[in-house]
């Protein structure tokens, strides 16, 4: 991702990031993904664009970032010819090829195209039904950020229980230890804290950064502070819809 950080701010969340960055290319979503990676910029190969990054627990993907084409004019939601709204129809849908992929394609119409469809559609029209076609709901949820200091990765990642709703964080390093000074030790361990500290560094952004540039500014190893791991190292992040099937 692109952002260069003109104003440099100490910190930033990664949707924002994603979003400057569509809109720097510029450039839309075709689809809604299953899941998405999203890399933290750097300035240079070894300086990052921002000290710390906030990982967004959810991303919402709405229709300022999600493209819509009609299947028929290939004019998109964005295309300022276009007025109005998109839409799905069961029958007409039928009629058109169908793509195999795992993403979800959102396949509609513009208000003009389908009225000409359905213009002469007299005896059958009844058996067409249009809903319209709104993004605005799409949301990706965070579920593991890869953390990088020089050569030493760890991760946090998400652990769904049965319930949708109820869910742990782990810490995984492969290289917490070490044996013989040869073998490397891994470690999992669980981070109860994971959704507080995202809260802190959401609320008191400058007193949560502060805390950890102090961490940060002492003469002693920082690779045990696990919120140093997460907002200052945190390098790839990911995110599913939790609302596919694949
Ligand atoms: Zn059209
Ligand atoms: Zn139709």
């Amino acid at each position: 991702m692109f952002d260069a950080n003109p104003h440099r701010l100490p910190s930033t969340n990664i949707a924002s990031i994603f979003r400057n960055s569509l809109s720097e290319i510029p450039a839309k979503l075709a689809t809604i993904p299953p899941f998405l990676v999203l890399v933290a910029p750097r300035h240079t190969r070894s300086q990052r664009s921002y000290r710390y990054i906030i990982p967004d627990r959810e991303i919402t993907l709405d229709n300022s970032i999600v493209q819509l084409v009609c299947l028929k004019c290939q004019k998109t939601n964005h295309d300022p010819e276009i007025s109005g709204e998109f839409y799905f129809c069961n029958e007409c849908h039928e009629g058109e090829s169908a793509t195999v992929t795992t993403d979800a394609i959102i396949t509609c119409y513009c208000t003009n195209c389908l009225s000409d469809m359905h213009k002469n559609l007299v005896r059958s029209i009844h058996t067409h039904h249009t809903k319209r076609v709104s993004s605005d709901k799409t949301k990706l949820n965070l579920f593991a950020v890869l953390c990088i200091e020089t050569s030493h990765y760890v991760a946090f990642v998400k652990c769904q229980e049965r319930s949708q709703f109820r869910h742990e964080w782990l810490f995984f390093d492969s290289m917490s230890d070490r044996m013989y000074d040869e073998q490397n030790v891994p470690l999992v361990d669980s981070v109860s804290e994971f959704d507080r500290w995202i809260d802190d560094a959401e609320k008191g952004k400058d007193d949560f950064f502060n805390w950890l540039d102090d961490r940060r500014g002492r003469k002693q190893p920082t690779s045990n502070i696990r919120q140093l791991r997460l907002f200052r190292d945190g390098a790839f992040f990911f995110y599913e819809n939790t609302n596919m099937n694949y």
